[in-house]
This record gives structure tokens, sequence and C-alpha cells, in this order.
């Protein structure tokens, strides 16, 4: 850019990566039953950071059978005692999270800043939260006894790894449900990390357990038939082949899947909050957020206003090293997730929208995409319903609140929406009519382990999080 600065690079000493891991079984780790390993690089650098076991189907067999081993005890226990390993494995996450927060920006690509200051402090807060219910499920509204399912496939994706565990694990505990996480292929580090953690609490040997591997070991899960369960959190495409792949089974599902969320600027909206809100919504951890407020709706009487404040925020941001506590933006995720976002931004140019992208020179290796908003664009446009899951902002205007509600509803998916605006009584009764799972008014993406997250149409369907989050686990 434009301006010095001085780096402040976190260190990436604090964290000891080992050349190799194995597969979180019965509370060991163990190779894979045919020896299979595979590669995990920093997208930032593509340096290889680890070689992972490669779980298959047999390894999906030996950690379903351990769950179901430690099941009986597991929900057994006293919700007390339950709750002690989870504040326990709470606070060893707190105490380690420096470690934590430095493998998941290396194993990830995203800025240290956000994963010390938004992803780890949440995984915390949800084991806590959880915790908390875990004795006092009696008194949840379920009536006296609500029962654990049994033994939770969940498979997670690759955008914040740690915190898609947390979501999942800690409520799947707290109930006396016992797990088998399969986490993403290129992000699988962290949920290792945890395993360890596990361990460090003492937990009992087969209540969590962890295979690294890819679609086909999720897929192995499941098909097994002493999965209970299946939590799944990915692609649309994914969710609805999970869904169809249940259907006449016994198990029961949740499913978080994709999202192309509206933002929607008023005309009364304070410029400068909204624009901030803006870039939170869609820059966030490079726009590969399920929730990212990826379609910009603006009145069209502030629209170059709006859109000129915008622009020159966008200037100022920083890319690169995501270690650099100062850096904004940093790597995309995988070379595959850059090609995807690459070529969507590409179709939106061939389709007629207007390119702008944000001055800032990109790293010789690793992953890259600077940030992207493409205006002059209709409902017809691909850019306007397809996930890009990158950052890339596609503003549409509109020019009552009737033509907004509209427009942020005409979409497959459900999942979150953001209203800027002065006026209360607009908040309520746009919110009102908006189809989406979330909707945050004057701030975006704000989360909560209290409140229930979740989509309305191909977003999926079930809640995490909240008094909803445990349900998913019981049979009440
Ligand atoms: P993905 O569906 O390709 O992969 C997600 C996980 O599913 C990975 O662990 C993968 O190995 C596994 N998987 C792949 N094929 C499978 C199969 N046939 N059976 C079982 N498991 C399989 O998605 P992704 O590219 O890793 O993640 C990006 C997507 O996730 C985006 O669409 C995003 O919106 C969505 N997402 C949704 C939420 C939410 O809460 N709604 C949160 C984060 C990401």
């Amino acid at each position: 850019f434009a301006f010095d600065y001085a780096p402040a690079p976190e260190s990436r000493s604090v964290v000891d990566i080992a050349p190799s891991y194995g597969l979180f079984i019965d509370g060991e780790f163990t190779e894979a039953a045919d020896g299979k390993v595979f590669k995990t690089l920093s997208p930032s650098t593509e340096e290889v950071l680890s070689e992972v076991a490669q779980a298959g189907a047999e390894d999906v067999d030996r950690a379903v059978r351990a769950a179901r081993k430690a099941f009986g005890k597991w929900s057994a226990l006293p919700g007390t005692e339950r709750a002690k390993y989870l504040f326990r494995i709470a606070r060893i996450i707190q105490e380690r999270s420096r470690e934590l927060a430095v493998l998941e920006t290396l194993d990830n690509g995203k800025p240290i800043r956000e994963t010390r200051d938004a992803d780890l402090p949440l995984v915390a807060a949800h084991f806590f939260y959880y915790a908390g219910w875990a004795d006092k499920l009696g008194h949840a509204g379920y009536g006296p006894d609500p029962r654990p399912l049994g033994v939770a496939g969940q498979i997670i994706p690759w955008n914040f790894p740690l915190l898609m565990l947390a979501w999942k694990i800690a409520p799947a505990l707290a109930t006396g449900n016992t797990v088998v996480l399969k986490p993403a292929e290129t992000t699988p580090l962290s949920a290792l990390f945890f395993a360890d953690i596990c361990r460090q609490a003492g937990l009992p040997k087969g209540v969590v357990n962890i295979l690294t591997g890819y679609g086909d070991a999720g897929s192995a899960l499941v098909a097994h038939p002493d999965v209970n369960k299946v939590a799944f959190t990915g692609s649309t495409a994914v969710g609805k082949d999970i869904a169809r792949r249940i259907a006449g089974t016994d198990k029961r599902a949740t499913l978080e899947l994709g999202g192309k969320g509206a933002n929607i600027v008023f005309d009364d909206a304070p410029v400068d909050q909204a624009v901030e809100g803006i870039v939170t919504g869609i820059f966030f951890n490079q726009g590969q957020v399920c929730c990212a407020g990826s379609r910009l709706l603006v009145q069209e009487s502030v629209h170059d206003e709006v859109l000129d404040a915008l622009k020159r925020r966008l200037t100022t941001l920083r890319l690169g090293d995501p270690l650099d506590k100062n850096t904004d933006i940093g790597a995309i995720n995988s070379a595959q997730q850059l090609a995807r976002i690459t070529a969507l931004a590409e179709t939106g140019e061939a389709e007629g929208a207007e390119r702008w992208t944000a001055p800032c020179e990109l790293p010789s290796s690793g992953y890259w995409f600077a940030p992207t908003l493409f205006t002059g664009v209709s409902q017809a446009h691909t850019i306007a319903r397809d996930e890009i899951f990158g950052p890339v902002l596609s503003v549409l205007t509109f020019r009552t609140p009737d033509e907004a509600v509209a427009k942020a509803n005409n979409s497959q998916y459900g999942l979150s929406a953001g209203i800027w605006t002065e006026k209360g009584s607009r908040i309520l009764a746009v919110a009102g009519k908006l189809r989406a799972g979330v909707v945050w008014a004057n701030t975006f993406n704000k989360f909560d382990p209290t409140s229930p997250f979740g989509g309305y149409k191909e977003s999926g369907h079930g809640r995490e999080g909240g008094r909803h989050g445990l349900e998913a686990y019981l049979d009440v």
C-alpha cells in the first residue's frame, strides 16, 4: 500500500506442529488402517505444515465402534459430571488459545486478528455455554428426562475449523452423546490439537473421536449403520446428497449449508457505520463465510455516496501475511477455492457487471484474491444468485422497502441478512418479512452461543447454538 507500516508478526514458534499426526480413535492417536496419509499446507505460503492420516471406511468403523462403546457410561453420567469435563475443556482452550490461534491461522490462512479475537473466544464460549446446560436438561422445557440420541457423526468445513467443531461437539457432549468428527481435508490440524485437549482434560476414551480425511470418509460416516445422528456443515450440494442418503433410515440430521446474504442499506443509515458493516459482512475471513453479506442492496438515492465511501475504505485494508497482527485480509483457503472465486468473478464480468478491485499487491506465493466489488448487478446475474464464498461483493439497488425485501428474499438461500437504518420501526417491519435464519440490524456477523443459528430454504435445516441447539441431540 501507499503508506508504510511496521509489521507485527505473531510468533509462529508458539505452536509445536508435529511432522505427522494419526487419527484419534478411542483416546489414542493411530495410523489409518491402510496407512494412507495426506499433506496439509499453509495457504499463505504453500508450505507443507504436516502430514496427517487419511481415514477410510475401516477407520470410520473403528471410530464408530469406540464411540458406541463409550456411549453407555458417558450418557449415564450425571449432568454435573459431564459439565465438569466441558468446563475443563473450555478452560484448557482458553489457556492454549494463543497456540490454537496461530495454528488455525497457519492451516486456514485467515488473519491472526480474527482467530485471536473472534474464533478462539467464541470456541471457548461455546464450551462454557453448553457445559452450563449439561446439568439442566431436565429444566430445558423438554420434560424431566430427555435422552441423548447415541453416536453423532459430525462433518465440518474449513472456514471456521475449530469454531464449527465447538458448535458440533459441545452440545453433543453436554446432552450425553458420543462423537465421531471429520474435519475438512484442508484444515485438519486444530481438530487434532483439540483431540489432545480432550486427553489433557481426562475425557473418557471413545467419547470424542477425530477422523482426518476426505469426502469419502465423511460419506462412510453418514452411511455407517451405527451412527444415530448426522450433523453436517458444508456445501448445499453435499448437504442435499446426505439428506437423500439418510432418507429411509432412522438417522436424524442437521444441515448447515450455503448462503447468499442480503445486506440492506437504507437512505437514512449513517454511511460510515454502514460501510464498516458492509466490509465486515463480506471481507471478514476473506468472504469465506456461509452467512456473509455477499449481496449489498443499497437504496438508489444513496448508492453513489455509499459506494464512494466503501471504495475509499477498501483501499485502506491490508492484505498479506496472516500472522501479521495488522493484516485485515488473509489468504484464500485452497487453490481449488481460489479457482472457484476467480471463475465466478470472471462470469460477473462476462455477464456485464462492472468490476472494481481494491488496489493491493498480492504476494507471489500462496492463494490470494483482492477485495472486489461488482456494481450494476441485477437479479439475473450469476454473481447475484450463486454463493461465491470469497471476497467478492455484488451490489444491487432498490427504491422502496418492499422492493428491498422482495430482492433479499429472491434467493434459493436464506441464512442471513442485515439491515442498516436509523428507524427502529423499519428494522422490525423489514426483519419480520425476511426469510433468513438470522437478521442483524446495524451490525453484521455478530455471534453468541446463546443464539440459535441456521437456515431457511436451501441453507439447510435445524439450528445450532442456544437452547435450540440441544434439541438436535436429544429425544425429547
Ligand atoms: P463441502 O461440502 O465440500 O465440504 C464440507 C465437509 O464435507 C468436508 O469435511 C468434506 O470433506 C465433507 N464431504 C465432502 N463430500 C462429502 C460427502 N459426499 N459425504 C460426506 N461428507 C463429505 O464444503 P466446503 O467447500 O468444505 O465448505 C464450503 C461450504 O460450506 C459453503 O457452501 C458454505 O456456505 C458452507 N458452510 C455453511 C455453514 C453454515 O453454518 N451454514 C458454515 C460454514 C460453511
